[in-house]
């Protein structure tokens, strides 16, 4: 069987299975008659049925904001804002801002947007992690109080050094053992901006010799110089991503804190980091870890996509190409595709990669019953009709969407000279060519049945017109007679229509996991250098007004969007997707 039958095979398993399960969300049953829990979702139902937490789940989502979303991030939102849909819960979005030198109050405003296009509403009002300083530093104080914690002097390099290796123990620190009220005076010190960056930090007091490397004296807080985005220069310390972060959610009264499966090691740390807070009677948080999304062909880091932006190899956050939120809202997928498309693969344990075809299939599957259909010619081939008046315009009317009856029609002008897609037509075609060629009839799509006559060529020997006639009574693109055309062609009206640039993508990279770093190559290297084409194309006069946020199916060719740059007088489209998978074509016939 070919790759391509097993795609569809397995797409078309993915959808009845898919429906399926919507069909379980929407009617009344308990989650727990739907056959196919995920393990989160088996958590949830055991805590929920042994009344733990009062019942209660809330959970949340941490960006940092040190750039904008991505798929990947899209994911985690569907995952836990879709959490608290199903169990009549609560999400939280919480901004993870300790790190005041990357962060920036862009990015926040960009993370909300992305958020409610998806569909989702947080909880209250947003919650930043740096809302919780000054509760930070009390925890921190309680701690050192409590001899849990210590102002150690040893330099980045001394501390990695005396951490040991995951094989061999550690080495204590020479300042671990120092009083109480030493380790409150410095640290005191630290926040009051009276010590130097990198000369002193706090430590959590644990196990140098734990074979977690996570519990050899983790750091808490370190000192650093930077204004912050929200609390400006009130602080001079800031606390480490594992103390604060386990402690917002104790704060913030989260259940179920779920993180990627990097953080499994973190884990007994987030949980020895609670124990020293946790009051009786008050939530205590669980950390859950599931698989990061990877997407073939696509990097997800936030790192690489700033570089992408920086070094110009995209146009910005939001270029098309990105794997972004807005790189993917201004090419035109849906919020309901990214959800449909979070369903789909579900929620792994083990990390895995995920082909970028299935994303584009629920694109497709969204977009054919909303897009509305226009006709639009790429790569123009003009069609002179011989025995039709010269100056006649007829409207002709086009249904917008055969999936959606409410959609109606519009009317298209037919004239005497039209384009139709060069590729449609053939000179020595074979029998099996469908399409137009000297003496073959084919049907206009909503206008009439034309047989071609005549080619025209310029003195290179290239084709530039076709002279055909058609027939008056085919009218609607209806067989007046019962005769049959195999082909049917979309065109467009020579005298009436509108030119637009059209944007094609392809995908950024070329190799399937950009992210693999193979023979001191880096990870542009494999950057594609066709993923953006531009071309000209004419259109049919209805999306002279089209309006930025609709979508388009260009008949037989595939689904568009106007970019955001797009104006009436000078129209832009973005491809969104073809109609099929042409990479599963590609591999059919390899
Ligand atoms: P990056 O590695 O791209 O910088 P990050 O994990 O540092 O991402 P955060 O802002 O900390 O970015 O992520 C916010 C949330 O989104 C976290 O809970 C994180 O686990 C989750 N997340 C990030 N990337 C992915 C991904 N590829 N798949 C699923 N969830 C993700
Ligand atoms: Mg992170």
């Amino acid at each position: 069987m070919s790759s391509s039958k097993i795609e569809i095979i397995f797409d078309t398993y993915i959808v009845s299975h898919f429906k399926k399960k919507l069909f379980y969300m929407t009617t009344n049953e308990s989650k727990t008659e739907k056959s196919s829990l995920n393990f989160i979702e088996q958590i949830i139902e055991k805590d929920l049925k042994e009344g733990k937490n009062n019942k209660a789940i809330h959970v949340r989502f941490p960006p940092e904001p040190n750039g904008y979303l991505h798929i990947g991030h899209a994911k985690s939102i569907c995952l836990n804002f879709g959490l608290a849909e199903a169990y009549d819960g609560t999400c939280n979005l919480r901004f993870d801002d300790t790190n005041p030198s990357k962060e920036n109050i862009e990015y926040v405003e960009s993370i909300k947007k992305d958020i409610e296009w998806l569909g989702f509403k947080w909880h209250e009002q947003p919650k930043f992690t740096s809302d919780y300083f000054e509760q930070l530093y009390q925890y921190a104080i309680s701690m050192i109080k409590a001899g849990h914690a210590y102002v150690c002097e040893q330099s980045a390099e001394e501390i990695a050094e005396y951490k040991g290796t995951p094989t061999t123990a550690g080495k204590e620190s020479t300042w671990r053992n120092r009083p109480i009220d030493e380790s409150l005076e410095w640290f005191e010190k630290m926040k009051n901006g009276e010590v130097e960056e990198g000369k002193m930090s706090l430590r959590a007091k644990i196990d140098m010799s734990s074979p977690n490397m996570h519990l050899r004296d983790p750091l808490m807080y370190r000192i650093k110089r930077a204004s912050h985005h929200r609390t400006g220069n009130d602080w001079n310390i800031y606390p480490m991503y594992d103390f604060a972060h386990g402690q917002s959610d104790y704060i913030e009264g989260i259940t179920h804190s779920i993180c990627t499966l990097e953080f499994e090691v973190h884990r007994p740390l987030y949980d020895w980091f609670l124990d020293q807070i946790i009051e009786e009677g008050h939530i205590r948080p669980r950390q859950i870890e599931f698989a990061r999304l990877n997407l073939s062909y696509t990097v997800m880091s936030k790192r690489k996509l700033l570089q992408l932006v920086e070094e110009g190899h995209v146009s910005g956050w939001d270029d098309p190409r990105m794997p972004t939120i807005s790189g993917i809202r201004r090419r035109g997928y849906t919020p309901k595709s990214m959800r449909t498309f979070a369903e789909m693969i579900g929620v792994a344990k083990r990390d895995n990669m995920i082909d970028l075809g299935k994303l584009e299939f629920a694109v497709r599957e969204d977009l054919n019953k909303i897009a509305l259909r226009r006709m639009a010619v790429m790569d123009p081939l003009k069609v002179v009709i011989t025995n039709y008046p010269e100056n006649k315009i007829e409207h002709l009317p086009a249904v917008n969407n055969p999936e959606d009856e409410t959609a109606g029609e519009r009317m298209i002008p037919f004239s005497r000279e039209i384009y139709i897609e060069r590729e449609d037509f053939m000179e020595d075609a074979p029998k099996k060519f469908f399409r137009l060629s000297v003496g073959r009839e084919v049907r206009l799509r909503y206008a009439y049945f034309i047989t071609c006559n005549e080619v025209i060529k310029n003195e290179q020997g290239e084709i530039v017109e076709l002279r055909a006639t058609y027939d008056p009574e085919s009218k609607g693109g209806k067989s007046p007679d019962g005769r049959k055309v195999k082909g049917t062609l979309h065109w467009v009206s020579a005298q009436e229509n509108k030119q637009a640039q059209i944007n094609i993508y392809d995908r950024l990279f070329n190799v399937e996991d950009p992210q693999k770093i193979e023979n001191g190559q880096n990870f542009l290297d494999n950057l594609n250098p066709d993923s953006l084409k531009t071309i000209t194309a004419f259109v049919e006069p209805s999306l002279g007004e089209s309006r930025i946020g609709e979508h388009f199916q260009f008949e037989r060719i595939g689904y568009f969007c106007p970019d955001y740059d797009s104006k009436p007088n000078q129209l832009i489209f973005n491809k969104t997707v073809g109609l099929k998978d042409s990479w599963a074509k590609l591999a059919d016939k390899d």
